[in-house]
């Protein structure tokens, strides 16, 4: 018989009742017992729509983050919230989320002003956790109380109950060492406190414990896999059976290590790393469980259960009892219940299967492997049928798309001119001063602006009214920016709600749900969009706008695109072709919105490509199949404009050092980035690599309402200007500023233009 279990389910409720909950409880708005008491009942509801597996999780439920709940476990809590009195979960929250900066500045002297922990993505995924902090005299404790209090409230529902724990060395590996210090040092002393909890777990007579260590699906260095000998050592002591959890990737060159770690299963993603599962079966010691992650816990899609039998009937045979099946990692990273999508287009939803129906279909495959395909016919039968429909449609199909994607050309990626010829051109034409200022895009994003998109998208406006208003925020947008003296203007980009979702709307082959929200990090959640099909743009979605901006002035007037890259990176995107293809695919469409934007007169386009990085791959081997496809993609989009529209991309963040050649060979005219906060540290990269186009570093931090002085201004672009010739440097801020609000962002950009006319005054 094989066993079907869960690695993880979402816990934000499908409502998304515990982030309303968390809010008012942050407000003061509600007591903490109500707090819990919905965590409960959360727990509760999402035990209930697993019921019909054989293994479910217990702790995977977090008020905030798994990691920062596994540091609260571990007694690793950081030296400030040590010994403050109070509500254990107050503290938890003081770790996750601090104070605002000010709210610390203004409290330092009485100690009361704590920071945030830092948060950092969760491997490749959008989800962001609390990073531990370590150093040289850290030392663990361990307080079992959430665990226990969890299992005990799973016993009374009668769950066939598996805690799930981060693993220690994954634990280490995430954290970081403040001083500086080795914290693989620190092992020694983490493994007695696992040892601790998994005997606490056995009192309570628990057979099963599945310890995630998803660093396994990374390159590791010698020294991190002699720790998953040293701790898997120490620990098979215990009476717990561990099932060893990876997930996110392929083990490749740790396969043996972790086939021969002395625990009692191990799981793997087969759903990334299909063709491996053939070498695990192989070093797996024959005393072992197997759990093979079949259903993709990343993704929309629904599985192809006959071509999954096809494949796992063979290993089922050959494993028997061994045998566990599940999705390939927690669902945490999908939305909950695809049923709450009742608006949805029916073939695009026939396609799809959000948490609850991939716990569904996990059912059928137990079944189907239990007891004979025959018992789940009808089924079997359905998803075949939508299998069909999917492979099929002429709305997933487009032929003259994928000619045209199959007709790219090397040339079609390449400007007329190089940089140093198309500068000059630029230079005559746009005439611009030194330090040339501009912003990044967006404006404040008002009360009104939402109420006339919503008042619109409920259709209680007319289209001709909303028009009007919105071209009445444009004028305002780019009266102020006159006023302001700013060089190169844009139009605000009132118009848009969120820069992947404005053209994902505009585009055939997306879809938007209504609730298919995925938790981001504590009570924040997205939505992403679904690329279900081919892309087309059937018609110019920015030129009206843009071409209006241009109309109220004679300065010139940036059109403001999202790039392919990120267009892909922030959507769940289909599984039947390679994401290149999909990415070539927007990128030809996104071609001719920057054509288009030419045509109407538009000299400047800027093409974000916020996300970028956040694609790169998990393992480095795989960084420079990414990054060529994700440069081609761009390349495609941008640069079949004539040498005098200048073309400008913008990043949000500023690790540039691993990427730098790959940003260089995107080949932008401009590119703006994020500075202001690392103090310019991105210039580094400058040390090594000569970065050969003109670049912007973000002076003012528009995460902070404060208003940063035209002298710290002058300061950072002269750090920069010692780095990069005055001649292709461009003062702006680091991001969009539709979070600020117009009284911050008026003093903000009067001190920068200034700064930019002291910089020129210098020269
Ligand atoms: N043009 C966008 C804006 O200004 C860029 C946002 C981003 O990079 N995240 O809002
Ligand atoms: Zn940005």
């Amino acid at each position: 018989m094989a066993r079907t279990h869960n690695l993880g389910y979402p816990r934000i409720g499908v409502r998304r009742e515990l982030k309303f909950a968390l809010e008012s409880y942050w407000k003061g708005q509600s007591s903490l017992d109500a707090l819990k008491e919905l965590g409960a009942e959360l727990r509760q509801r999402h035990w209930r729509d697993q019921a019909g597996l054989d293994l479910l999780p217990v702790g995977d439920f977090s008020f905030y983050d798994q990691v920062l709940d596994m540091s609260f476990t571990l007694g690793n809590l950081p030296e400030r919230v040590r010994g403050l009195q109070g509500e254990t979960l107050d503290n938890y929250f003081r770790v996750a989320r601090g104070r605002s900066t000010q709210a610390a500045e203004a409290h330092t002297r009485c100690g009361c002003g704590i920071a945030a922990g830092e948060m950092t993505k969760w491997f490749d995924t959008n989800y962001h956790y609390i990073v531990p902090e370590f150093s040289s005299d850290t030392a663990f404790k361990l307080d079992a109380s959430r665990l226990l209090d969890q299992l005990a409230e799973a016993k009374t529902q009668s769950v066939k109950l598996k805690p799930v724990i981060i693993g220690p060395v994954t634990y280490l590996a995430l954290g970081k060492a403040k001083d500086g210090s080795n914290k693989l040092a620190l092992l020694e002393r983490l493994l007695p406190v696992y040892g601790e909890l998994l005997e606490t777990l056995a009192g309570q007579g628990v057979e099963w414990v599945q310890i995630d260590e998803p660093i396994l699906v990374t390159e590791l260095a010698t020294d991190w896999q002699h720790a998953f000998n040293t701790a898997y050592h120490d620990l098979k002591a215990s009476r717990i059976k561990l099932l060893l959890t990876t997930y996110f990737g392929t083990l490749q060159d740790n396969l043996q290590l972790a086939c021969n770690l002395p625990i009692a299963g191990l799981h793997v993603d087969a759903v990334r790393g299909r063709e491996e599962i053939i070498n695990v079966v192989d070093w797996l010691p024959a005393h072992k469980v197997l759990s093979i992650g079949l259903i993709d816990g990343r993704n929309v899609w629904k599985t192809d259960l006959n071509a999954t039998l096809d494949w796992l009937e063979p290993l089922a045979t050959k494993l028997g009892e061994r045998l566990w099946i599940a999705p390939s990692c927690s669902l945490l990273h999908v939305p909950m219940d695809l049923d709450s999508e009742a608006k949805l287009d029916a073939d695009i939803r026939s396609w799809l299967a959000f948490a609850t129906q991939k716990l569904a279909e996990l059912s059928v495959l137990g079944k189907a492997i239990n007891e004979g395909r025959d018992s789940v016919a009808e089924e079997l039968a359905a998803n075949k049928a939508a299998m069909e429909s999917r492979q099929r449609s002429g709305r997933v199909h487009d032929p003259m798309v994928k000619e045209a994607v199959k007709n790219i050309t090397s040339e079609l990626g390449n400007r007329r001119s190089s940089y140093a010829e198309r500068a000059a051109k630029q230079r005559a034409h746009l005439n611009l001063p030194l330090y040339p200022t501009t912003t990044i895009g967006s404006f404040p994003q008002t009360h009104d602006i939402r109420k006339t998109r919503l008042a619109f998208k409920r259709q209680e406006i007319s289209a001709d009214e909303y028009t009007a208003r919105m071209k009445a925020e444009i004028e305002r947008a780019v009266r102020e920016q006159e006023r302001l003296g700013l060089d190169v203007l844009v139009h605000g980009e009132a118009e848009r709600n969120d820069m992947v979702e404005y053209f994902g709307e505009q585009l055939e082959g997306y879809v938007f749900s209504r609730f298919g929200w995925v938790q981001s990090y504590g009570s924040r959640c997205v939505k992403p969009p679904i690329l279900f099909g081919d892309i087309r743009r059937p018609r110019a979605m920015t030129v009206e706008w843009t071409g209006y901006a241009q109309s109220l002035t004679d300065k010139p007037m940036k059109g403001m695109l999202t790039g392919p890259v990120t267009m892909l990176n922030w959507s769940f995107v289909r599984d039947d072709q390679p994401r290149r293809e999909s990415c070539l695919q927007l990128a030809l469409a996104m071609r001719q919105e920057v054509l288009d934007l030419e045509a109407a007169g538009v000299n400047l386009v800027q093409i974000d490509e916020a996300a970028l990085r956040e694609g790169l791959p998990l393992r480095k081997a795989q960084w420079r199949d990414y990054l060529n496809w994700a440069v081609e993609s761009f390349r495609i989009t941008a640069n079949g404009v004539a040498d005098e529209t200048q073309i400008h991309t913008h990043m949000c963040y500023s690790e540039f050092n691993d990427i730098i050649e790959a940003i260089a060979a995107m080949d932008a005219d401009v590119i703006t980035i994020e500075t202001s906060r690392s103090d310019m540290e991105l210039l580094d990269a400058f040390d090594h690599f000569r970065y050969p186009n003109e670049i912007g570093p973000g002076v003012y931090d528009i995460h902070s309402p404060n208003i940063p002085s035209e002298q710290h201004m002058v300061e950072l672009m002269r750090k920069a200007a010692e780095r990069i010739p005055a001649e292709r440097l461009w003062v702006n801020p680091d991001c969009g500023l539709k979070t600020r609000q117009w009284n911050e962002v008026i003093p903000a950009l009067t001190n920068m233009v200034v700064a930019a006319r002291r910089l020129r005054a210098m020269q």
